[in-house]
């Protein structure tokens, strides 16, 4: 397995030009696949945007998926192997602003790191039983902590007000509320956090980087603006219906590799149609509303001794991190990232006063005298091709319907995202997708092959 030949003779086509797609094409095409990649949006990354129109002093920011946690093996080494940098950032971790009348009271990095300490404290016999039961998803652990909400839990604990207001400040981080978001989510994150990350990386020049670097290897033309519709297996082929500007038409491989967000997966026609569970599976996967609103200012305020570089809070703006910290340039890109329902208080904002009324939010934080020079925001839950941020594992979703999530149909293999048990949500969980579903490309159509010898 895993030798550059093993896949020679045979095509495969990959749907979707995120992090999981271009992996699972690279991995896929240096085992010796021929390899389609096709495309719906006009660009490549999906959900990784480096956003660099309009901005001063040719700097720029992330719209998508932004921060590499130091653990995150897999995409440090893949974006090693294709030469691209990494930058430490925001060392010293999150601090903590809860909302208190005029200005909020702001939590240092330190005391706020142990969030995760406390929230794993409070939820202690959960978290042991969570670890006990090794992401049995069919037991009645799983099955207890997923029927109820974080909010439930709140209140059987009787919390108090300052543990509700940094669950609230989790809004930009599962991009769900607490009254939606389902324990298991929590204590799942709280059982396998390491504690207080107080250092994350980003790519030296864009996260766009690795995405076009990965690009850049394959061998086959990159079909953007193609959008998949329909599959069908027939006699040992995938035949996948194709829909561009200027009409419709099909392509024939081995091999599929569905990258898609579930969110786009369910739309598609499948001949024979997925299983019954798989279907629902697909269907019932919620994705969370995530605004991000990038903002230029002439001086790096918020850079002062001794301050935060990154502050999670309760407030209707989300979370806020120096953006480009590593770049060069008097003036500096604040990233904020609303989720859950800020992201529609974020939206409200914007649409009322625009990118100033969101400015003029961040007085607390010493931006009286800056002035905004740029600004740009997207609200992923208006996004056609992925309607929201990321997974969100709701309140009611049954665990054990996670594995239907990636499980193969015939020849086609799923990837994204959403399939990933360890790092869902993440780009390193993506990438660790990709890599998986080319690994079952190759050990179905090796065996396909050996069985037809
Ligand atoms: C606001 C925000 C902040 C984030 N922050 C972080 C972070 O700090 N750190 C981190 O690690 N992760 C973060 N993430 C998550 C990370 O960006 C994603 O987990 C990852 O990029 C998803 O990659 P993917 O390949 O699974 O999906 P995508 O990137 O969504 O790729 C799927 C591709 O499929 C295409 N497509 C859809 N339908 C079709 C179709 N029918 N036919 C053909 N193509 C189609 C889409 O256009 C898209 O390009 C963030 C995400 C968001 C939205």
């Amino acid at each position: 397995m895993g030798n550059s030949t093993s896949l020679r003779g045979t095509s495969v086509i990959v749907a979707g030009a995120g992090l999981a797609g271009l992996t699972a094409a690279y991995e896929l095409q240096r085992r010796g696949a021929r390899v389609t990649l096709v495309e719906a949006r006009d660009r490549l990354g999906g959900r990784v945007w480096t956003r660099r129109d309009g901005f001063a002093e040719e700097q720029h920011a992330e719209a998508g998926g932004d921060m590499i946690d130091p653990d995150q093996e897999t995409i440090r080494r893949l974006a090693k192997d294709l030469g691209v940098a990494l930058s430490p950032i925001l060392r010293g971790g999150f601090a903590f602003a809860r909302h208190a009348g005029h200005a909020p009271v702001v939590m240092r990095a330190s005391e706020a790191g142990g969030l995760w300490v406390e929230l794993a404290q409070a939820a202690e016999p959960w978290v042991l039983a969570h670890r006990l039961n090794e992401r049995r998803w069919d037991g009645p652990i799983a099955q207890q902590l997923a029927g109820q909400s974080v909010a439930d839990w709140l209140d059987a604990i009787g919390a108090n007000r300052q543990l509700r207001a940094r669950l609230n400040g989790l809004r930009g981080f599962f991009l769900a509320d607490p009254a939606q978001l389902s324990l298991l989510a929590l204590v799942d994150q709280l059982a396998t956090e390491s504690s207080a990350l107080d250092h994350f990386y980003r790519i030296r020049g864009g996260n766009d980087r690795l995405a076009t670097a990965l690009a850049d290897t394959l061998q086959e033309p990159l079909l953007l603006n193609t959008m998949v519709r329909a599959v069908a297996q027939h006699r040992g082929t995938v035949r996948v219906t194709l829909r561009r500007r200027d009409g419709q038409s099909h392509m024939i491989a081995d091999a599929l590799v569905l990258a898609l967000p579930a969110t786009m997966a369910r739309r598609l026609a499948f001949t024979p149609s997925l299983p019954v569970p798989q279907r629902k599976a697909l269907r019932d996967l919620h994705y969370g509303a995530a605004t991000k609103t990038l903002l230029q200012f002439d001086r790096r305020f918020w850079r002062r001794q001794g301050k935060p570089l990154a502050y999670g809070t309760d407030l209707p703006i989300g979370a806020i991190w120096d953006g480009n910290e590593e770049q060069q340039g008097r003036g500096g890109i604040l990233t904020l990232l609303a989720g859950g329902s800020t992201s529609r208080d974020t939206k409200q904002l914007l649409a009322q006063g625009g990118a100033e009324a969101v400015a003029q939010r961040l007085k607390w934080l010493g931006a009286t005298k800056a002035v905004l020079c740029a600004s740009c925001h997207v609200s992923w839950e208006d996004d056609p091709f992925v309607r929201g941020g990321y997974a969100v594992f709701q309140a009611g979703y049954d665990p054990e319907q996670r594995a239907w999530l990636s499980r193969p149909h015939g020849r086609i293999l799923f990837a994204g995202e959403q399939t990933s048990l360890r790092w869902q949500g993440y780009m390193n969980g993506a990438v660790e997708s990709g890599l998986r579903a080319a690994l079952e490309v190759e050990v179905l159509l090796g065996r396909l092959k050996s069985q037809a010898q």
